[in-house]
């Protein structure tokens, strides 16, 4: 198993992708810290996963400092170690850019973006003491999106937390490097979750969507989990600053693709 002895932690993990990519790193053998602010989801999932292997759940609002701090604390003194921090937690709220509060521009980004800085900072502090004594390098992977690079108008502070998770991937990618310590991201494209809920009955959306992507299909939070699996596994020893879209397509397409009837 890929991930065996290796402790993980993932945020925003009680439900869709960062649930699929617990379930897919418990499998492969890791340790894994499932955080999350739906305490009662949480623990849900924890228990949903326990046969499979060694998982818990803690709080964390990824946005606050102390959550963080508590969070990685719990972790070391649980299983003594981490090893794989996914920074997977977001949310997003759509409002025209003339309507946009503030305080709604400023929650994504603390969460979307200002989250992942103090998660990763944390890890990697004791990442960069364990090399130093003499142990194994981790690696970080944030969730990015597709949204990183291209745009919705009406989704602007997501769009601009995706954008700086880009940047920040590149940043500590760099800064940790020397540690051997690797940063890489995801950029999934339309991927079924709650976040995605209103394309199940909006078929005009849905077509909106395969439109966009040329595979026809949109994807599945398992399909996004095998993409974490190898860059958190040594198979990805020389991948560092990258973001891997995972898209069905979207990337490279300009203009749309027809979408068959029966799709
Ligand atoms: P999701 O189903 O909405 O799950 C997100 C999880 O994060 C929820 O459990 C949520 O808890 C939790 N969360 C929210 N705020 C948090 C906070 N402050 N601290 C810790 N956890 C928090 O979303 P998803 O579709 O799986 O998306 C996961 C990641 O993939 C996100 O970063 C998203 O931007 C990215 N992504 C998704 C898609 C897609 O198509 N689904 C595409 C591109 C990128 P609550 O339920 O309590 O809010």
């Amino acid at each position: 198993m890929s991930l065996e002895n290796k402790v993980a932690i993932i945020t925003g993990a009680s439900r869709g992708i960062g649930f699929a990519v617990a379930k897919r790193f418990v499998m492969d053998g890791a340790k894994v810290v499932l955080a999350d602010v739906d305490d009662e989801a949480g623990q849900a999932a924890a228990d949903d996963l326990k046969s499979l292997g060694d998982i818990m759940y803690i709080h964390c609002n990824v946005a606050e400092r102390l959550d963080v701090r508590n969070m990685v604390a719990e972790t070391l003194n649980a299983y003594g170690d981490i090893d794989i921090l996914v920074n997977n937690a977001g949310i997003v709220v759509g409002a025209d850019f003339l309507e946009l509060e503030e305080d709604d521009f400023d929650r994504v980004l603390s969460i979307n973006l200002k989250g992942a800085f103090l998660c990763s900072q944390a890890v990697a502090r004791h990442m960069v003491e364990k090399v130093e004594g003499g142990g194994e390098p981790g690696t970080i992977i944030n969730m990015s999106s597709v949204n990183s690079v291209i745009a919705i108008p009406n989704q602007i502070p997501y769009c601009v937390s995706k954008g700086g998770m880009s940047q920040l991937t590149k940043t500590t990618a760099l800064a940790l490097a020397k540690y051997g310590i690797r940063v890489n991201a995801i950029g999934p494209g339309s991927i079924m979750t709650e976040m995605l809920a209103s394309v199940n009955s909006d078929p005009a959306a849905r077509n909106r969507i395969l439109s966009r992507t040329p595979m026809l299909r949109i994807g599945e939070p398992s399909e996004i989990a095998g993409v974490a699996a190898f860059l958190a596994s040594s198979d990805a020893s020389y991948v560092t600053g990258q973001t891997i879209m995972a898209d069905g397509g979207r990337m490279p397409l300009n203009y749309t693709v027809e979408v068959p009837a029966d799709q």
